[in-house]
């Protein structure tokens, strides 16, 4: 089999993405899959429009989603000399020259920057793992700049060396990058390096088809991973991204990488959908076991400084409300009502149950008061009782005391209320 030697290279100028994770995935299960290397590179060579936040942030996602890459990681930045070299080089086979970059530069002074020498006839042909060959005319295409008129070498110079230099074998990115391979096949050819194969993948989109962005939902990985999904679950949803193979629409890691195949990737933009993801997370969480499910709340219990010292039932609380919403943090302040007082009635729910219900509720509480022994048999014997005379359905029944006792309509077996 083919080894395929991968890599992700985000430029440090924003936080990840979806777009990007996705790619970055894909990517490191291809060459897993095949016995090839994944690498990392930090496209950093516009030093002006990149920092080491964004860098920060790019190795602590990756590492959330447990995407792992060769320990060498490359940072253009340290290779500027490198670069020069292959001006030289270039120079020297008189394959670039001399150009000013604007009209206003030349009156300005003598900078110049470097262009490479492309030809106007003929065509560059990409091979795409997803969309077969793509065929540009080079008339076209413009000279490229290889070198600014500071001194610097552009995205595209180093890009291209920089796949050589690592061995790469195939580059996956994003479909925005298309209109760049023709270009950086120019220079890989003018270099003497070797054809990479290509896969680009469809763009990210939401649910109106324009491209992702805040619009539509949290774009950054970090929102999510504080939102409380799961990295399983952002995994799984963002493979789906464009890809139908495979048996079952939820699938962990091992499942991921037995069937995955790029070619069964579409064209086509890939919609996200925030609804598909928050079930997606409730299927994960469904498959925890009750201590793995508590190590995943608790963070987000803790982030909400309630005091529950006192309480003694936070397990049966935990896996009483476990599915009462599709993420950590919201099902962690679900929990608010029994761990604190409640800060507020979900007015939804009041409108709906609440309101009109204050007979039902003045005959719970003569009922409550009326007992003289509190517990779930004689409790549940008296409210069934009382259901039938006041010739009420449930809902009528439980919702209006769920929500008086926890301002929510959300929430565990009645009985299990505890407050
Ligand atoms: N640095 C580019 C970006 O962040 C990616 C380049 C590539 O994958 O070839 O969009």
């Amino acid at each position: 089999m083919t080894k395929f030697n991968t890599r992700f290279a985000p430029s440090p100028n924003g936080y990840l993405h979806l777009g990007h994770a996705f790619s970055a995935l894909i990517s490191e299960k291809i060459a897993y899959k095949s016995s090839g290397k994944f690498f990392l590179r930090i496209e950093d060579i516009d030093i002006g429009r990149c920092n080491k936040e964004f860098e920060k942030n790019i190795y602590e996602d990756l590492s959330w989603l447990g995407i792992n890459y060769q320990k060498d990681v490359r940072r253009q930045s340290d290779y500027f000399k490198n670069y020069e070299v292959y001006i030289k080089k270039l120079r020297d086979l008189d394959l670039i020259y001399p150009c000013w970059a604007t009209r206003s530069e030349i009156s300005k002074s003598n900078d110049t920057v470097l262009r490479l020498k492309t030809p106007n006839s003929g065509e560059v042909v990409v091979n795409d793992l997803i969309r077969g060959d793509i065929v540009f005319e080079n008339s076209e295409l413009d000279d490229l700049i290889l070198l600014r008129s500071d001194g610097t070498p552009t995205y595209h110079l180093c890009n291209v060396i920089d796949d050589y230099e690592q061995e790469v074998t195939t580059v996956i990115r994003g479909e925005d990058h298309i209109s760049n391979t023709p270009r950086q096949i120019h220079i890989q050819q003018a270099l003497g390096y070797p054809p990479l194969e290509y896969a680009h993948l469809p763009m990210v989109l939401g649910q109106d088809k324009k491209r992702l962005s805040k619009r539509h939902a949290a774009t950054s990985l970090d929102e999510y991973q504080s939102e409380g999904y799961l990295d399983v679950s952002i995994i799984n949803t963002l493979a789906r991204l464009g890809w139908s193979g495979g048996k079952n629409e939820v699938f962990n890691l091992e499942e991921l990488i037995r069937d995955f195949d790029i070619k069964e990737v579409q064209k086509a933009g890939a919609i996200f959908d925030l609804s598909k993801l928050d079930w997606i997370n409730s299927q994960h969480l469904s498959q925890l076991d009750e201590a793995a499910f508590k190590a995943e709340l608790m963070p987000f219990i803790d982030n909400l400084n309630l005091d529950y010292s006192d309480y003694d039932q936070l397990d049966d609380l935990i896996e009483a409300m476990r599915s009462v919403k599709s993420n950590l943090s919201l099902i962690a302040e679900a929990l608010i009502p029994y761990l604190d007082s409640f800060k507020e009635y979900d007015e939804k729910g009041v409108n709906k149950f609440l309101v009109g219900s204050e007979v039902t509720l003045t005959h719970v509480i003569l009922m409550l008061e009326s007992l003289d022994d509190w517990n779930e048999a004689i409790i549940d014997e008296h409210l069934a009782k009382l259901q039938e005379e006041l010739e009420l359905p449930t809902p009528k029944m439980n919702q209006p005391i769920r929500i008086a006792l926890t301002g929510s309509k959300f929430g565990p077996g009645i009985y299990e209320i505890n407050g």
